[in-house]
């Protein structure tokens, strides 16, 4: 096949989906980015996540021009790419638990990166994928658009993250691609000071971020976001905070809510944690995100016509930082594959080598699905039950990150198959109990309850 009759549609402008178009760019592809939103960055929720095993195949994906940006974007622009430790501190006390190592890595904010993976990327924006239809011929895919639009290809891509409508497709039903909820009360928030020593003094001690874990089972994160206007201006510097606990989530809160649920905790910590959320200013916006998981399982590609990478692929809980460094593997995996069966394997354009072993477009994306499912599945598994580890005083110094630290795992090939599919209100490990919630989560919601039952009685009063 020649890259000129290849055209690949992808959905979903994340930083997958735009990665996945800067390496089909880079192997001459033809391809059409189509993503739901008006814009980019259109809401306001962000937040920072590390890059680290994965920064290698990154630099391989972009051009070096993209690639060199990576420094200024990130959250701590005066370290950039740098190795470390990541501090994991007890929330009580400030003390280092232990310092996660990691080699030439960096954390960036959300926004900044989507930007910088946009570079040159032209995305068709307000494009909903609503429908696909597969030729009878077996070649080609038409992708349908809630504005009506048509689109025809050679391929479809779902880049379109955790609740992909693509996943619906390639499963057969929304039943089988549907998420199950991690049970976790999440909050993320963006804070400036205003302050310059306020700003100074919360990141004295961790410059970049620290995880702090307290004894009543909850986290609570801050990492520098953004220094606006460099690193002379602490009073403009941006905080990217997090705060999470087991329990079933109360959609009814509002950000003034949601805040003195964060406060009350936050009464508890000791520095740096207990001043940086205490501090926080009223009308922060206490954004909540939604965690969820689909344990990575098989499909039917339809002879090489559809395909998954990203959060599309194995949507999992954060606390282990792997779901980014997932996605660019993926984007590594399958941009290979698809550059291989152009090239033809002596690396030669294919026309001009008669003899090159030709690559099918089934063969290369049923070859990236055999090596990215049994990774994506592992990764989910470990990450739910490091997710319910890390929130479970008791059970912290077991948890994954805490043994494996970042490093990807190793074991996918038989452990995920073996491991069946995770059951909806099951615990780490496919064991299903009768309540999945640890102790400290059943006291966690004991406690919103009597806040809640607090602020009524005040509510009535007044
Ligand atoms: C709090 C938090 C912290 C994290 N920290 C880390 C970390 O430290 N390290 C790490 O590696 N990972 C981390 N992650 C995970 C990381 O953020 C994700 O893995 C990554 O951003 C997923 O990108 P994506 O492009 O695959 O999906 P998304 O960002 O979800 O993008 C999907 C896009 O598809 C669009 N879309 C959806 N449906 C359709 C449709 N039908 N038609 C058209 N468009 C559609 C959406 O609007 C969206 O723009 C963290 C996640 C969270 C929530």
């Amino acid at each position: 096949m020649d890259s000129k009759d290849i055209h690949v549609i992808v959905i979903g402008a994340g930083i997958t989906g735009l990665l996945t178009c800067q390496a089909l760019k880079k192997a001459g592809i033809k391809y059409s980015i189509f993503e739901k939103e008006q814009s980019l960055n259109v809401r306001s929720n962000e937040w920072t996540m590390a890059i680290h095993w994965s920064l290698p195949l990154l630099k391989e994906i972009v051009p070096a021009d993209v690639f060199a940006k990576m420094d200024a974007i990130a959250c701590n622009p005066v370290l950039g790419i740098h190795s470390g430790l990541y501090p994991i501190i007890k929330g009580e006390t400030g003390e280092l638990i232990m310092g996660v190592p990691y080699e030439n890595g960096l954390r960036v904010p959300r926004s900044k990166m989507r930007a910088v993976a946009a570079t040159g990327i032209e995305v068709q924006y307000g494009k909903l994928l609503t429908d696909l239809a597969f030729n009878e011929s077996g070649d080609g895919v038409v992708a349908t658009f809630s504005d009506g639009t048509l689109v025809p290809a050679t391929m479809i891509i779902g880049a379109d993250g955790p609740k992909s409508r693509v996943r619906e497709f390639a499963m057969g039903s929304a039943e089988e691609a549907a998420v199950t909820r991690f049970s976790i009360f999440h909050t993320n928030m963006t804070v400036c000071y205003g302050d310059a020593e306020k700003a100074l003094f919360v990141r004295k001690q961790y410059p970049t971020s620290y995880l702090a874990l307290s004894e009543q089972s909850f986290h609570a994160f801050q990492s520098i976001s953004s220094m606006p206007d460099g690193p002379d201006h602490p009073e403009t510097w941006k905080f990217h905070m997090a705060m999470a606990w087991l329990g079933e989530v109360d959609n009814s809160l509002d950000y003034k809510a949601r805040l003195a649920l964060i406060k009350e905790r936050a009464a508890g910590l000791g520095e740096p944690a207990h001043s940086a959320f205490m501090w926080l200013p009223d009308d922060t916006e206490v954004h909540k995100a939604d965690i969820s998981y689909w344990i990575s399982q098989p499909w039917d590609n339809r002879r090489g016509r559809m395909t998954l990478v990203g959060d599309a692929a194995h949507p999992m809980p954060p606390y282990r930082g792997q779901g980014l460094n997932h996605c660019i593997n993926d984007v590594w995996h399958l941009s290979k594959g698809l550059t291989e069966m152009l090239s033809g394997a002596s690396g030669e354009p294919a026309a001009a080598t008669a003899d090159a072993q030709k690559l099918t477009l089934a063969e290369v994306v049923t070859r990236y699905e055999a090596e990215m499912v049994p990774r994506g599945a592992e990764e989910v598994r470990c990450s739910v039950e490091n997710g319910y580890m890390l929130h479970d005083w008791k059970k912290i110094q077991q948890s994954p990150v805490f043994n494996r630290g970042f490093k990807p795992m190793d074991g996918h090939g038989g452990a995920a198959a073996a491991a069946g599919p995770v059951k909806p209100n099951a615990a780490p490990n496919g064991v299903v109990e009768e309540n999945p919630l640890s102790e400290h989560a059943q006291v966690q919601l004991r406690r919103d309850a009597e806040l809640a039952a607090a602020a009524e009685t005040a509510t009535a009063s007044a």
